[in-house]
Formats: C-alpha cells, sequence, structure tokens
C-alpha cells in the first residue's frame, strides 16, 4: 500500500516539467511566472491528496494539463468583461443594472486621463466640493432645496439616519419592513444606525391613528419606504405621502422616505404608471427623499439624498459622508446623465430609451435579427432549425416596479442536435462574449428589448465561435 502511494506520487511531474509544457508560455504572459506556478503548484497538490486518498488512481499527464488549463484560463482573461442581456430585464442586477448614455461614457474618459475640477474652483481659484457639480442640477431635477450624493443608496438611507435620528425614534409600518437584495434589510439598516425602529399597522393594513398613536416625545422621523421588490394585494391600506408630511410636520419630526428607484421624470409607457417620481414626493411634503443614481434614473451606482437644505446641512459634516463619498469617474457619469434630463434628451439614456420602446419597432428588430440567424444557420450542418418570433414578457428587474410586464418580442430558437436548451444555453454563457439568454419550454429566447446592434453581432459571432465559422468584426 505504502509502495503504491510512493509509486503513484513519483509519477506526479515536477514543476520545471509542467512550466516546459507548450501552452504554459501564453499564459505567463497574462499573469506572471509565478502566478502560473502558483495555480499548477494547486493542481498538483490537489493531485497528491487524491492519491492519498485512493492509492490506486492512476497519474494522467492529460487530465493534469487539461485541469491546469482550465484554471489558469479563469485567471488569465479579464474577469469583469461585457456580456449580452438577452433577456428582456432592463435593470438586470446580476449583469450591471444601467448601462451609460454615450455623453456619460465619454464624461467618465475625459476626467480619468486629465485632472479635473473634482474639488477645485477656477473661479475662485480655491477648494471646491465635489457635490457641486451636481447639487444645483438635482434641486432643479427634482424641486428639492439641496441634494448630496453617496456611493449608493443603502449609504444614503444610513448616513440619512445615523445624522439625523440616532438615539431617537423612527416610525415605520410594518408593511415597508422590506429586505432589498440580500444585505438590505431595513430593520438591520436601522439597528445599524443607531435609530430605534417603532413599528406600527399591520402588514398588510397600516392607518394614520397607528402613526399618530405612535408618536412620542422621543420620535425624530416617521420613514417610508417603497416596496421596490414585491407587491401586495388584496386587503390592504397604507397611509399617503401627503397626510403623513402633514402629522411629521405638525409634530415637528422629519418626514423621511427611501424611494429606491431614482425616477426623475414618468416613462410614457403605460404599463408603468405611478406617482412616484423624486418631485412627486418632494411636491408632497416629503423632507428627504432618498434613491439610487441607476436604478430607473439610468446613470452610474450612485445614492442620492435630496431635499430640506437645513436637514442636508446637517448631514454634509457627518464623518459617514467622507466614508461614503463617490470618485470622480461616476461623478461625471452623474453629472453627464443628469444634463440629458435637463436638456430632455432622455431618449439617449439606455435605461430610459430601453423601458419606452415602442413595441411595433422592437417586433421589426426581431423579424430582421430571426433572418441573420436564420441565414447563419444555414450555413452551417445542422439539419433541423426552429426560429420564430414571439410576443414575451420584460420586466424592469433591479427591484423596480415588481409585477409589472412590458410587453416585448424576442426571437425563439431551438436547435435539437445542439442538445437541450438548457445544454445550448450553457454554451452561450461560456462564450468569448457571453451570451445570457431566456429560456422557456425547452427553446431559447432572445428578448430584443435590451439589444443593441452590436449585441446582435455578438451573438452571431458566437454561434460562428460555436460552429467555427469565420467570424467578422462586431
Ligand atoms: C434598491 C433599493 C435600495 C438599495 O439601493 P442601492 O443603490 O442598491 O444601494 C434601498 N431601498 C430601496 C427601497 C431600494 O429599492
Amino acid at each position: 500500500m505504502k509502495e503504491n502511494i510512493q509509486d503513484a506520487m513519483r509519477s506526479i511531474p515536477s514543476m520545471d516539467k509542467m512550466l516546459s509544457m507548450p501552452w504554459v508560455s501564453q499564459y505567463q504572459a497574462e499573469i506572471g511566472r509565478e502566478s502560473v506556478k502558483f495555480i499548477i503548484s494547486e493542481v498538483l497538490e490537489d493531485q497528491r491528496k487524491k492519491i492519498f486518498k485512493n492509492p490506486s488512481s492512476v497519474f494522467d499527464i492529460e487530465e493534469i494539463s487539461f485541469e491546469a488549463e482550465k484554471r489558469l484560463k479563469v485567471r488569465a482573461y479579464r474577469s469583469l468583461r461585457p456580456v449580452v442581456n438577452a433577456t428582456g430585464v432592463v435593470l438586470h442586477t446580476n449583469l450591471g443594472r444601467s448601462l451609460l448614455a454615450k455623453e456619460a461614457i465619454d464624461a467618465v474618459c475625459s476626467v480619468a486621463e486629465s485632472y479635473s475640477t473634482l474639488e477645485y474652483s477656477p473661479q475662485s481659484g480655491s477648494r471646491g466640493y465635489r457635490n457641486d457639480h451636481v447639487e444645483w442640477l438635482l434641486c432643479r431635477l427634482t424641486g428639492a432645496e439641496a441634494a448630496i450624493v453617496v456611493n449608493n443608496n443603502a449609504g444614503a438611507v444610513i448616513l440619512s439616519l445615523a445624522g439625523l435620528v440616532k438615539g431617537k425614534e423612527s416610525i415605520i409600518s410594518r408593511g415597508e419592513l422590506v429586505e432589498i437584495g440580500g444585505s438590505f434589510r431595513i430593520p438591520e439598516i436601522m439597528a445599524f444606525s443607531g435609530t430605534r425602529m417603532v413599528e406600527v399597522g399591520t402588514t398588510n393594513m397600516t392607518h394614520l391613528y397607528d402613526y399618530e398613536n405612535a408618536l412620542s416625545e422621543e420620535t425624530g422621523m416617521i420613514l417610508k419606504v417603497h416596496p421596490s421588490n414585491f407587491s401586495l394585494q388584496g386587503f390592504t391600506s397604507s397611509v399617503s405621502r401627503e397626510d403623513l408630511a402633514k402629522l411629521a410636520h405638525d409634530q415637528k419630526v422629519i418626514f423621511m422616505e427611501d424611494l429606491g428607484s431614482g425616477m426623475l421624470i414618468e416613462t410614457d409607457s403605460s404599463f408603468l404608471k405611478g406617482d412616484f417620481t423624486v418631485k412627486a414626493c418632494i411636491e408632497a411634503g416629503v423632507d428627504l427623499v432618498t434613491f439610487s443614481g441607476d436604478k430607473l434614473l439610468g446613470g452610474p451606482q450612485i445614492g442620492v439624498i435630496a431635499g430640506s437644505g437645513e436637514l442636508i446641512d446637517k448631514l454634509r459634516k457627518h464623518p459617514l459622508l467622507r466614508a461614503l463619498r463617490v470618485d470622480k469617474m461616476t461623478f461625471a457619469a452623474f453629472e453627464a446623465t443628469l444634463r440629458l434630463y435637463l436638456k430632455g434628451r432622455t431618449e439617449e439614456i439606455p435605461t430610459f430609451s430601453m423601458l419606452n420602446r415602442d413595441p411595433d419597432d422592437m417586433k421589426r428588430q426581431a423579424v430582421k435579427f430571426k433572418k441573420k440567424l436564420l441565414d447563419l444557420f444555414g450555413k452551417t450542418r445542422l439539419s433541423a432549425v426552429y426560429l420564430d418570433v414571439v410576443l414575451v414578457k420584460d420586466t424592469v428587474g433591479g427591484g423596480s416596479f415588481p409585477g409589472s410586464e412590458l410587453p416585448g418580442y424576442a426571437v425563439s430558437l431551438k436547435l435539437p442536435e445542439m442538445g437541450s436548451s438548457g445544454k445550448l444555453s450553457e454554451k452561450l454563457r461560456l462564450l468569448t462574449i457571453p451570451v445570457i439568454a431566456g429560456v422557456s419550454d425547452d427553446k431559447i429566447l432572445f428578448h430584443v428589448r435590451t439589444l443593441s446592434e452590436k449585441d446582435e453581432k455578438a451573438i452571431l459571432n458566437g454561434f460562428k465561435e460555436m460552429f467555427s465559422l469565420n467570424k467578422e468584426k462586431a
């Protein structure tokens, strides 16, 4: 037994032998010799463990090389890279939520490659404030007196609570104690910020008298949270912003709303109606509104606190603001996006235009794309190709407009010779530019709402890669 193990161990090649294999050098160029050695030694170590567990396992150089190369590939190429979103989910959280407008991308590049006015005022020749680049724009677009930005909406809520009502009570409806994406849970955020949560009402019904009864000397805030990622149906009731604002102001406590998505203007889509633009909240008497810069707004990931100048002045001096501050590239993207709103050029904001897409236009796109796919599959040896233009339900995503469905179009595809649609969707995910598509009824669905021309080319090239046909430049 022991000899078996020793024999098997001896069969493991040396590091030098591994490093001298011809396929190794390309990885050295990508991540350096030391990192290549590190990964190969992990593979060899795993092999040693395997032999220890099962001395009769034979060492196979092909197998080892395959495993080493697989791991090297994962580490050698950029990990954060573009994918094609063919899911029809506009604000796909896992795929990076909003795409930036061209103007916003140009603004990012220009401050990335030059020194900038980040904290400098050319007018006075002295220090400026990074927040100044967007505050006036935000006030114009929302009707707020003042606004500050932090790195995301979760940060905006934490800063507001910690800076204004730490040690005091905050009243919130039980219907609004939500969890948004894993680690953002309202009760925990409130506890962390040091405010004492006072829950009122029930899951489905909260009345004005519930809030009235909970008010005390200790109350610092009435907090309203937008139930972004679910909808309550049936026997429900909540209290209007106007009524809560009146109550809060009579009692001299702050009324804050965590709106989540930063909708600045209403979309044209009749499927996405509601009264939750930031401006509508401010007009209804909310003192502070917190919202995200990418969900619905269509800018970079950022969090905004907008509303009362007096309250925001208090937050400007809070040490947490420094910890949550935003970098110059994000500011550049945000300012450029806000300027597009001010100019009325919202159709140039991808999130906005994807939400507003005309069904006839999507149908035309799907018909054309289907034809391109058909042409391409004609060049393969496949004998059975099923392609169709179908009606689908797209969604907003990103925890915005839960339950809302946007009618859209997709090209459906079935290639029985390529295995099940689950198998084909895996092949699409593993392409050089991964294609993330929908799957339904054993068919692949390419939702066209979220597909640009460039994305369509990437899908066509992806199939060429799959079938080893000649690729054309995207
Ligand atoms: C999305 C959302 C958040 C979290 O926003 P991030 O920008 O992801 O930090 C908080 N509250 C509500 C109501 C939301 O919808």
